[in-house]
């Protein structure tokens, strides 16, 4: 089989990616000759926007970065890496408070198989506060996002807000 080089997956709602997001995906782009962003569609977690709306925003916010691709995938993350022939998982990492969900995860996933491995980034301190969930909260209460997501995200909101 030809050598494929370093791949890694990115896995994650990105409902909707965030600058903190994009920090992680710009810095693992130039750790790995490829990186795959696995935007989760596990229905048993309700999302604002649909798998393909989600896609969008990443593709038009990640198009200066070419060695990318976006991907969806549904159940098991060790499953589709699997499936990909990919055995590095990147997550990032905010506070003490994402750690225990990630450490547990981490350990389940090399349970589940024992091949993958989890790598974490700390998030850059700039954005160390945002949050999918708390930019939506923020926005529809009708504070300024601007500062935490690219443009494509902003015009999604709006779109939202306006139907
Ligand atoms: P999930 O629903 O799988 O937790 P998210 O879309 O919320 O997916 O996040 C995907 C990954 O990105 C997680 O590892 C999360 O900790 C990380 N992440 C989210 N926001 C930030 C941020 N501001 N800085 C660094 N990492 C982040």
């Amino acid at each position: 089989m030809a050598e494929k080089g370093k791949i890694a997956i990115y896995p994650g709602s990105f409902d909707p990616i965030t600058n903190g997001h994009l920090d992680i995906i710009n810095r693992s782009s130039k750790l790995f000759d490829e990186l795959i962003v696995a935007v989760s569609s596990d229905n048993s977690k309700e999302t604002l926007f649909s798998i393909n709306q989600r896609k969008n925003m990443i593709e038009q916010s990640v198009s200066n970065i070419n060695n990318i691709k976006i991907r969806s995938f549904k159940g098991l993350l060790v499953d589709f890496a699997y499936s990909e022939n990919i055995k590095t998982v990147v997550r990032g990492l905010r506070a003490l408070s994402d750690f225990e969900y990630e450490f547990r995860m981490a350990i389940m996933n090399r349970n589940l198989n024992e091949d993958i491995e989890t790598i974490f980034l700390m998030t850059h301190e700039k954005y160390a506060h945002i949050s999918s969930s708390l930019v939506k909260e923020i926005y529809f209460l009708g504070g300024s996002i601007a500062d935490f997501v690219p443009g494509p995200v902003l015009k999604g909101l709006e779109k939202i807000k306006d139907e």
